[in-house]
């Protein structure tokens, strides 16, 4: 099978992703192959080629936004069949009995195992998954806009209920992205007033088209203070400047794996009650919510597709912000 191979981080720049030619992986107990139809790039794929977060070993395939078909199923395997369609996300699997998993925050489990990180993921023509964590993927949803779906996606609707946000609220989004452009669809089918942060042109453009009250830089002050803001920007420079605009008793969360440093600030952007804290990756039940719900509303989702063989200048393109919605590779 033709994979997408890193053998060690570096800058982008440097085309660090290797096509290479390896044997089809043969599910094990509890696992099966897919044949990858798609899969969506993250800003996590980058933070790991470019070595901002490392794997904990090499030579790995990035990827973990991966739609594909079921191929072979391993021994022990119920609930899934050769010719099945499914969705594999970050959330490679956990371990099922430790105080995090019992609670149903699998998330943070600390045996929790990343696809694209500690295992292969989606960027190549086959890969192994966990059959216990394939989600579901409703029948309604087209290959390529599952994709972004099942990191960008699920992060970003995990990431509006850990910033509180309740129906009619106002709500900021910083960086406009792949996962930002999913979760303003959501909050709008809540009937939230939200207020988006970016440089970009075309992301601005963007957000207006999906509904948008306001659009600034992360430096303008919108005309209301805010219920709610989620960071999606890795920039640590960023978290004072959005609590300013955060009224008291709101909420920020942070959606991001790695951010660079916060810089000291004032204790009184945080007095009055505000709440301060980060979104680490998602459960399962996050998962099969959000995809019923993207079905129901129904997202719209926007690509950019790129063949596998273009997986380094993809990432480039994410890099520097030319995709506006979501990168897919075809497979
Ligand atoms: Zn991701
Ligand atoms: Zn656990």
């Amino acid at each position: 099978m033709r994979a997408m191979q890193l053998n060690h981080t570096s800058a982008i720049e440097e085309n660090p992703l290797m096509m290479v030619d390896r044997a089809k992986p043969e599910p094990g107990e509890g696992e099966v192959l897919l044949r990858v139809n798609v899969c969506g790039l993250c800003h996590t794929d980058l933070h790991t080629v470019e070595g901002e977060i490392i794997p904990p070993s090499f030579p790995v395939i990035p990827g973990h936004q991966v739609v594909g078909t079921v191929a072979a199923v391993g021994a022990g395997v119920c609930g899934q069949s050769v010719g099945d369609r499914v969705g594999v996300p970050w959330l490679y699997r956990a371990c099922g009995e430790c105080e995090y998993c019992r609670r149903g925050e699998e998330n943070l489990c600390p045996q929790a195992r990343f696809t694209g990180f500690h295992v292969d993921g989606g960027y190549a023509q086959h890969m192994i998954a966990e059959a216990r964590y394939l989600l579901p993927i409703p029948d309604e949803i087209g290959d390529e806009n599952a994709a972004p779906l099942l990191c960008a996606g699920i992060i970003g609707f995990r990431s509006l209920h850990k910033a509180d946000l309740q129906p009619g609220e106002r709500l900021g989004l910083v960086g406009f992205g792949a996962s930002a452009h999913l979760a303003i669809q959501v909050a709008r089918y809540w009937d939230c007033e939200v207020y988006v942060f970016t440089r970009s042109e075309g992301h601005r453009r963007l957000a207006e088209e999906l509904g948008a009250a306001w659009v600034g830089g992360s430096e303008d002050r919108p005309p209301k203070l805010l219920d709610r803001a989620i960071i999606f920007a890795p920039l640590g420079e960023l978290v004072p400047m959005v609590l300013e605009k955060i009224r008291p008793g709101g909420t920020l969360a942070i959606n991001a794996i790695h951010m660079s440093l916060i810089p000291e600030m004032e204790y009184a952007l945080i007095y009055g009650e505000r709440t301060l804290r980060s979104v680490a990756n998602a459960t399962y039940q996050d998962g099969v919510q959000f995809l019923h719900l993207a079905a129901q509303i129904p997202i719209r989702v926007s690509t950019k597709l790129y063949e596998l063989g273009e997986a380094n200048q993809a990432l480039m393109d994410l890099k520097q912000s030319r995709i506006d919605g979501a990168g897919v590779l075809k497979i």
